[in-house]
């Protein structure tokens, strides 16, 4: 029976690959897809999911130094397609803890940032969340009005940050403000006087993941909380590139599950008198799915191996972002129809991740900016410069 491994990718994975995979999946199909629709329906994450994916060492786990587990790009991707086989959710909290926040710290942070919250953060005794967006300023983060003052001998945050992933319950967030006009990276503590979170409750999509918008009012913190390297827009960008990488790989995991119902819901149910699947119509959808999985399993597997050469650019990350999200999305939609009405139904995992992937499109860079830092990187001409 064919998979959703048409191509036989599997030969090119080490047996190390394939096994820090098989351990993800097992992990998601044993403990969290049992209790991912009870979370979805009530709009929370499943926060006892967070000391296991420490003890895995699926935090931070592409990172090296501090106790992490320095796993290569393709195994980390591999993860990442693994948990969003299971939600988008799950592998959101996944890549904000370890592509952004512990990535971010590790790059910019000082030796004492670095060794106390890197530990913590990859163990998941602390969860960490990354604040760029405001409410004005989405795509365009240089635009950000939170600003920092020097202060004796600390720093005075005043501003918000809109859509923050585990915002509410993040010990540490990352915010980044403008000091002097320059977008410098601070680290801000849970319970700081002033620094306060509140869940969004009207997202229709992500549901099983916590999303806030925090508020700075005189927030108050020492000097030593300020990233020392992260100077200028392009440190936050860098991070989103990390994060970027993940979310290419995750959404290979929802695609692929959606395949996987469309082809098993479909040989299964009958009209007119024999199984859908055996239709002409059903079989092109289910022909493109595949031929387009494959397709975005390929880009995945050349640039993971590229990132681990050193040799990997960010143009190609947003390439594969923005090619991978669309690709889900139209196999998450095309699904959702295959099953009828209960498609619509979230006994079937698919309108869910369909749900999802709407965020996934617009986080880490819409599918339109990505669009327009391809445009640049091959015509020399940048869109996105402030007029
Ligand atoms: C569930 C969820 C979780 C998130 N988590 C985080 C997080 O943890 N941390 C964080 O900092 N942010 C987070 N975000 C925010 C996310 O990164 C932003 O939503 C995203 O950058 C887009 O910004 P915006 O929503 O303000 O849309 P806008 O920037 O207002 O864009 C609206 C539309 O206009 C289009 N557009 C914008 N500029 C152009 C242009 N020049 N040309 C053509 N079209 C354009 C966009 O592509 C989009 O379609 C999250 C968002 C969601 C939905």
């Amino acid at each position: 029976m064919p998979t959703t491994d048409y191509y036989d990718i599997e030969r090119e994975l080490s047996p190390e690959e394939r096994l820090i995979r098989d351990t993800v999946r097992k992990f998601v199909t044993n403990e969290f897809q049992p209790v991912i629709r009870e979370h979805f329906r009530a709009g929370t994450f499943p926060v006892e999911c967070i000391p296991k994916l420490g003890e895995m060492g699926l935090l931070g786990a592409n990172l090296s130094g501090y106790g992490l587990p320095g796993i290569n790009n393709v195994a980390y991707g591999l993860v990442m397609q693994e948990l969003e086989h299971g939600d988008s959710g799950l592998r959101s909290f996944a890549s904000v803890q370890g592509s952004l926040v512990m990535y971010a710290i590790l790059t910019f942070g000082s030796e004492a940032q670095k060794e106390r919250w890197l530990p913590l953060l990859g163990t998941g005794k602390a969860v960490g969340c990354y604040g760029l967006t405001e409410p004005d300023f989405g795509s365009d983060p240089d635009g950000m009005k939170t600003k920092a003052k020097r202060d004796g001998k600390g720093y005075v945050l005043n501003g918000s940050k809109m859509w923050i992933t585990n915002g509410g319950i993040a010990d540490v967030a990352v915010i980044w403000a403008k000091l002097d006009g320059v977008i410098r990276g601070f680290l801000v503590e849970k319970g700081t006087a002033g620094f306060s979170a509140s869940e969004i409750k009207t997202k229709l999509s992500l549901r099983a993941s916590f999303t806030s918008e925090l508020v700075l009012e005189d927030v108050r913190i020492p000097d030593e909380n300020l990233m020392p390297k992260a100077e200028g827009l392009k440190a936050p960008l860098q991070c989103l590139t990390q994060g970027r990488y993940g979310v290419a790989w995750g959404a290979l995991g929802s695609a692929m599950a959606c395949f996987e119902e469309a082809l098993s819901y479909t040989r299964e149910r009958k009209q007119f008198g024999r199984p859908l699947a055996s239709f002409q119509l059903t079989q092109a959808k289910l022909a493109d799915m595949v031929t387009e999985i494959t397709k975005a399993q390929l880009l995945c597997l050349k640039l993971g191996r590229l990132k681990d050469a050193g040799a990997m650019r960010h143009t190609q990350v947003s390439l594969a972002k923005r090619n991978n999200v669309r690709m889900a999305l139209e196999i998450a939609r095309t699904a959702r129809g295959m099953l009828g009405a209960n498609g619509i139904s979230d006994e079937y995992p698919v309108m869910r991740h369909m749900c999802n992937l709407e965020s996934v499109e617009t986080y880490e860079g819409t599918y339109e900016i990505h669009t327009l830092i391809l445009g640049k990187d091959l015509t020399g001409f940048d869109s996105l410069v402030g007029i």
